[in-house]
């Protein structure tokens, strides 16, 4: 007998450190929507890996919130926060194989290692790259700043990490479209990026790369603002043996159906329009559904 096509996965994945606003609203509409239109189901992930900056109040609310719009998930509901040993065993993975090492410096250190330096690249958010300080540190002096209390960020070694992989890096991606083209993948622009930060054993990118994989999605479908970290993240899933999804990267928000959107409804989040008398329908219909 032939194997069972695969079933589409998708997620939507908001962090709860704020209320959900309506550009939330659209990204979890337009997964529910393919969700639907694929056959597939659609998952639920709380991005909690930012402990000082997340609150359970948030939380519940992403459950009000996304229910009161009518967007159903099924359970469980994965939270990033549980997960922590799981990203602190491939952060010391990829250090033991030479691909990441601890850096200690601190945002000081780095700018005024690059203070005299002209032209020094950034990476697609604006961060300089990082000007490589930490990189040669001998394994006696990492253990004795350990040692000493010093904490440490974990970064990606890029060139170590991109020398080590053979073939070509691509990641298939549909866009808005039913038809995929194939991008290639170019991680060096982020340098060395730090994948472990240094209050908690993961980085956004890494935990992404290990939960869609964990999570078995097919389809990773978000925001044109997390286009270029797919570079990143194909390396990563590379580098960690884990098959990748394909990418539906949507415009952060369409404004072309229906009424326009003003720039004031944009900054409000779903529960402020809700009480301002908003229905989840006309929500909805503003966006497009
Ligand atoms: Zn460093």
């Amino acid at each position: 007998m032939p194997a069972a096509p695969e079933q589409p996965v998708l997620r939507f994945a908001p962090s709860p450190n704020g209320y959900l606003h309506i550009g939330h609203a659209y990204s979890a509409l337009v997964n529910q929507r393919l969700a639907r239109r694929l056959g597939g189901k659609l998952l639920l992930r709380i991005e909690d890996i930012d402990t000082g900056r997340c609150r359970p109040e948030y939380e519940l609310a992403i459950y009000e919130d996304l229910a009161w719009l009518g967007v159903a998930w099924e359970t469980p509901v994965m939270r990033q926060s549980e997960r922590f040993p799981i990203y602190a065993a491939a952060l010391e993975d990829l250090t033991a194989r030479g691909l990441a090492y601890p850096c200690f410096c601190t945002r000081g250190d780095v700018s005024r290692a690059l203070s005299d330096i002209p032209d020094w690249p950034a990476d697609p958010d604006g961060v300089p790259h990082y000007p490589g300080v930490c990189r040669g540190m001998s394994a006696l002096e990492r253990q004795c700043r350990s040692a000493a209390g010093r904490r440490s960020a974990v970064r990606l070694d890029m060139r170590a990490a991109l020398g080590g992989i053979s073939g070509p890096l691509i990641w298939r991606e549909y866009g808005e479209s039913d038809a995929a083209q194939q991008i290639i993948a170019d991680p060096a622009i982020w340098g060395d990026a730090i994948i472990g930060r240094r209050d908690v054993p993961a980085s956004y990118h890494l935990a992404v790369a290990i939960d869609d994989a964990a999570l078995g999605v097919t389809d990773v479908v978000r925001g044109m603002d997390l286009y270029h970290a797919t570079s990143l993240h194909r390396l990563l899933q590379r580098l960690l043996l884990i098959s990748p999804p394909a990418y539906r990267h949507h415009d952060i928000l369409r404004d072309d159906h229906g009424a326009k959107l003003s720039k004031s409804a944009r900054a409000k989040s779903i529960r402020a329009l809700r009480a301002e008398g908003e229905s989840a329908a006309s929500i909805r219909r503003r966006l497009g559904f």
